[in-house]
């Protein structure tokens, strides 16, 4: 695992997230003669969800437009739950209100039938062909000082620098070593998405921004950006962002006559790519001040920070950042004279981390913080367990809607293609075996089957076994067919998966890669020793060679293959990003005691507007419930549809 800055520890926040059940753990109570008597313990009463019913309403209906009822006043209280006042309390009366009576509860503002989804900005892209190619192969782009870019010679760049760095490379610190020595890199930023690698590359020019005077074209230099010069390139990328990001789009439009963000000072850290760029332009347009820095020291996409920068928002951030820039560019959004946030949107928990560390009078003016990663949200829990959390926060990494999404479709999409572009081959007839079947490792078995390929399951819970049994997948320990599979995937969250007993057994040519969390899951310290050689032969694909000659193929170094070695669909992260932004307008327009100092899931109504906000873009006709219907099944016809316990 890698270090992290925070020193909170690490965890898992599903665990930390606080469902609303109970843990229950099976101890063994006698297992003697192999004969194992089971009983059922109460282990810990796990932080109840906390899931506030909040109502929202269609302030002001448009046939043309997706309503969205978010002005300050459409945040509105929806009640307290049966039993009192608090919106703390799950209640099961606020899981399955009352039918309501006639004409109460506007359906608009959760009915896809309410509008259309406006069009996204038409692209204007100069060279689409030149836009494609970078999609297609994850090539580079050359920019040059005068901003104009044209594309690498990729293959042939790369090659000759690999090449070069074969003898180097069991010397030098991987870039997991280099990162512990660094900065703790947010894991944050493994459970959240940076889309695909910078293509104007950093090596360009070696100035670093902290050392440039650079203006926009107003003049404004409140911002560090790599080269303010890439405006126009990082701006095509955020329009072709919009393209798939609906419900954002619709958000903006909306805005035109709302502001529920009208006086909000964000205060951001997040990836800063298109699809963040996306969001942060949709947060202004709602009204909100922004100041942005990083998450992540290499997944920023320069040129679109440069755009950002070019449209007037202080961005502070580049690809390649040392330890240093990193908390200089946080506290360049933080430490502003004049200038004080009362809204902050956290990724991995580092800018929280630092203003409670340096800042901790800020949160006196500070309303909330919404916090998107599992790392970030169990420092959060961290903090309200010892008493510390000052404000309220929203854990938008437990919401439904990113959880399902992120997981199991983003998953389902991006193993074929960071496979794909790593080793270039052929799926079908191809042997697999997925190691977990979770969310993610359903996503990955769901693809790859449909490819062709033959797909077995490794599963330590035997209710995921059974679904990987009647899904068609067969069940086996890694041991009974590491010697004959030709891929091995990790998707358990967990360590040591894949061992280097297993490693030793596999055969030649085997492409080993993780796809959970973190770099745990693959013992790839073990390989690091004298007698293996490694050779580097592409970005992120490296060849361990043992002394017979066998080769298995390493991707990412054992890091998640998707964020590494592909892109993340963006319609994915348009569902992410509108939760967030969702979760922004609720905590900044709460009413005075509707959320405390503690860590709160974003309403259930919300997450299912989040998914309303998209069903236009398939051209999906929902359902409405008839009063009859509401009134038999016990539910308000506008929502929530599901208890909070609901699976899914
Ligand atoms: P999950 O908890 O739903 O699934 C993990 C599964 O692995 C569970 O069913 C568990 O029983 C099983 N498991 C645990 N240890 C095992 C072992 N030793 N052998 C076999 N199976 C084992 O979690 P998930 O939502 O599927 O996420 C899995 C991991 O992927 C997490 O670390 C998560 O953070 C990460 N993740 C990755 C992406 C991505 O884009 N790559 C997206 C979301 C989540």
């Amino acid at each position: 695992m890698e270090g992290r800055s925070g020193g909170m520890g690490e965890g898992r926040g599903r665990e930390a997230g606080g469902g609303a059940e109970q843990e229950l753990e099976l101890v063994s109570e006698s297992a003697v003669a192999g004969e194992a008597v089971m009983s059922v313990q109460v282990v810990s009463a796990a932080a109840a969800a906390k899931v506030p019913e909040v109502e929202l309403k269609d302030l002001s209906p448009s046939e043309a437009e997706p309503q969205l009822g978010l002005s300050t006043a459409a945040v509105s209280a929806m009640g307290p739950p049966a039993g009192g006042g608090d919106p703390e309390a799950p209640a099961p009366a606020a899981e399955r209100p009352p039918a309501p009576g006639p004409g109460s509860g506007p359906a608009a503002a959760l009915s896809p039938a309410a509008g259309k989804v406006p069009q996204a900005s038409a692209m204007k892209r100069s060279d689409p062909h030149h836009q494609h190619q970078r999609h297609r192969d994850g090539g580079e782009a050359l920019v040059s000082p005068d901003g104009t870019v044209t594309e690498a010679p990729r293959t042939v760049k790369k090659q000759i620098q690999f090449a070069d760095q074969k003898q180097e490379f069991n010397k030098r610190p991987t870039k997991i070593g280099r990162r512990s020595l660094s900065r703790s890199i947010s894991q944050s930023s493994t459970d959240s998405y940076s889309s695909a690698a910078s293509y104007t590359d950093s090596s360009d020019d070696e100035t670093s921004p902290r050392d440039k005077q650079q203006k926009n074209s107003k003049g404004s230099s409140d911002f560090c950006v790599k080269n303010i010069k890439q405006a126009e390139f990082g701006r095509r990328e955020i329009e072709i962002a919009e393209q798939e990001m609906p419900a954002l789009m619709a958000l903006r439009k909306r805005a035109q006559g709302e502001k529920p963000l009208a006086g909000a000072k964000i205060v951001g850290c997040t990836h800063i790519t298109a699809q963040t760029a996306v969001l942060m332009e949709t947060l202004g347009a709602l009204g909100a001040q922004c100041r942005w820095a990083a998450c992540n020291i290499y997944s920023t996409l320069n040129e679109v920070a440069a755009a950002l920068a070019e449209s007037g928002f202080p961005v502070f951030a580049w690809k390649g950042e040392s330890e240093d820039d990193f908390w200089w560019c946080i506290d360049r959004c933080v430490n502003v004279e004049g200038w004080q946030p009362n809204m902050i949107l956290d990724d991995g928990g580092d800018l929280t981390h630092w203003i409670y560390k340096k800042y901790p009078n800020m949160f006196k003016k500070i309303k909330g913080i919404v916090e998107e990663s599992v790392t970030g949200v169990h420092r959060l829990y961290q903090l309200s367990k010892a008493g510390k959390l000052c404000v309220p926060a929203m854990n938008v990494n437990d919401s439904v809607t990113k959880q399902k999404f992120d997981n199991l479709y983003c998953c389902r999409e991006s193993i074929l293609d960071g496979l794909k572009r790593t080793t270039d081959m052929m799926f079908g007839g191809k042997q697999v075996v997925v190691c977990g079947y979770g969310e993610v490792g359903k996503g990955c078995c769901a693809a790859l089957k449909a490819m062709g390929s033959i797909v077995y399951v490794t599963e330590i819970d035997p209710i995921c076994a059974l679904q990987a049994c009647m899904d068609g997948f067969r069940l086996v320990k890694l041991n009974e067919v590491i010697r004959q599979v030709d891929i091995v995937i990790t998707c358990t969250g967990n360590k040591n998966v894949v061992t280097r007993e297993h490693l030793d057994r596999m055969k030649n040519s085997c492409i080993v890669c993780n796809m959970g969390h973190s770099n745990t899951e693959i013992d790839v310290a073990s390989l690091r020793t004298p007698e293996l050689t490694w050779e580097r032969v592409r970005s992120q694909v490296d060849h361990v060679i043992w002394p017979d000659g066998k080769r298995i193929v390493l991707l990412a170094e054992g890091r998640l293959l998707n964020l590494s070695c592909s892109t993340v669909p963006t319609f994915v992260l348009s569902i992410t990003a509108t939760t967030q932004a969702l979760a922004l307008i609720e905590l900044y327009n709460a009413p005075e005691g509707r959320y405390k100092q503690d860590v709160y899931l974003l309403p259930k109504k919300m997450d299912e507007y989040v998914a309303s906000l998209h069903l236009p873009t398939f051209d999906a006709h929902l359902t409405e419930l008839t009063d009859e219907q509401a009134k038999y099944l016990g539910l308000n016809k506008n929502g929530p549809f599901k208890p909070n316990y609901y699976r899914y």
